[in-house]
Formats: C-alpha cells, structure tokens, sequence
C-alpha cells in the first residue's frame, strides 16, 4: 500500500508493523541542510530540486529462547534520488551530483537500545524510532551522507593547467591540430597548390 504520510511526524512503529510502502518527493527548499551544501553558482531553480524517496517497512521476528516469544525487529528500507548542484573541487565549476542512496535501518525503541545494538554490519543501521517520527530530516541525512567528500566532475569540462594535479588531473585531451598549427600551411599542401598550376 502507498499512501500518503506526514513527513515531520509518522509513526515510524506503526508503519512497521503494518509493512507500508510510502512514496514521495521532498522539494530541496525543505532541507536546509542541503542548501547550504548548494554552490552559490547553482541555477536559481536549485531549492526547486526534488528528491524522490520511497520508504518500505517491514517486520522480522527472531527466534529467542524457547518458551519465549519470538524477538520482533522492525525495519525500514529508505531510498533516496536526486541532485545537488556543488562546486567541483578540480576545475571551480558548478556541475550536478546525482545522489541515488538506499539504506536499511533497524528501528529500535530508545537510545539505550540503539546503543546496545551490534554495530558489525555497514548494510544496516540503527535509528531510534517514535510515534512522531522526523522522516524528512532522516532523508537530508540521507542526502548529506551521499555526498562525495572531495565533489568533482567526472571528466571536467576544462581544466586550468594549473589545476591538473598527477593522475587525478582528468584534462580534456589535447586537441589532435594545435591552432598555431592550423594557421601553417603544411609544406605538402603548397606543393600539391604547386603542382596544380601546371
Ligand atoms: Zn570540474
């Protein structure tokens, strides 16, 4: 089931147990976090930005103990799409990053529980559930954790000499005729021009 959900205030518990799916968009305006990550040479339509997430939830139940109930973890899987507008760190230029990030958390009740959580698997982290939970701040957090710590282009529209650095320095490559070149007529161009006036 998709359905509607208040980005500020959702419990997160009930989602879970019912096994919703939710889908959505988030305008980058709603995320002050991200703005401000957002070169100043961006297009004035940045904070029109949006990102989609969709968010699932779901249940595992663990067997514990005999005799005992079965332990139920609950679970959302969050993903998030979209683009920031960032200031490429080689060639000074403002230039897209696509963000595509999808993340499964374990939603745990308190910070004691989150705490005791095993901290082993990089795949899976812990948040700490509410009835009102603050989804959209999840999502910025997302969005801030998707983004490359050194931004770049992946090849640079143009590079300033001086900004190539060894292997990293991605330059365009060298133009096959260098302009002075061009402007020389080559000798056997004159003399096929020679020949011709025969
Ligand atoms: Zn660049």
């Amino acid at each position: 089931m998709t359905q509607p959900i208040d980005l500020r205030a959702l419990d997160l518990f009930a989602f879970c147990r019912a096994g919703d799916d939710a889908t959505g968009e988030v305008a980058a305006r709603d995320l002050p976090r991200i703005i401000a990550e957002t070169a100043a040479q961006a297009p004035a339509s940045a904070p029109d930005e949006v990102f989609s997430y969709a968010l699932s939830g779901f249940v595992e139940e663990e067997a514990s103990e005999p005799g005992k109930p079965a332990v139920e973890r609950l679970f959302i899987d969050l993903a998030v799409n979209g683009r920031v507008w960032l200031d490429c760190q080689r060639c000074l230029q403002v230039y897209e990053q696509l963000i595509a990030t999808d993340m499964c958390f374990e939603v745990v009740a308190s910070e004691a529980d989150a705490d005791a959580a095993p901290m082993d698997d990089d795949e899976l982290d812990v948040i700490v559930g509410s009835k009102r939970f603050d989804l959209l701040t999840l999502i910025e957090d997302e969005v801030l954790l998707a983004l490359p710590v050194a931004p770049k282009h992946d090849v640079c529209p143009t590079v300033h000499e001086s900004l190539v650095t060894g292997v990293d320095g991605q330059a365009e490559p060298e133009p096959e005729v260098l302009p002075e070149e061009e402007k020389r007529p080559s000798p056997f161009a004159a003399l096929a021009g020679l020949k011709t006036k025969h």
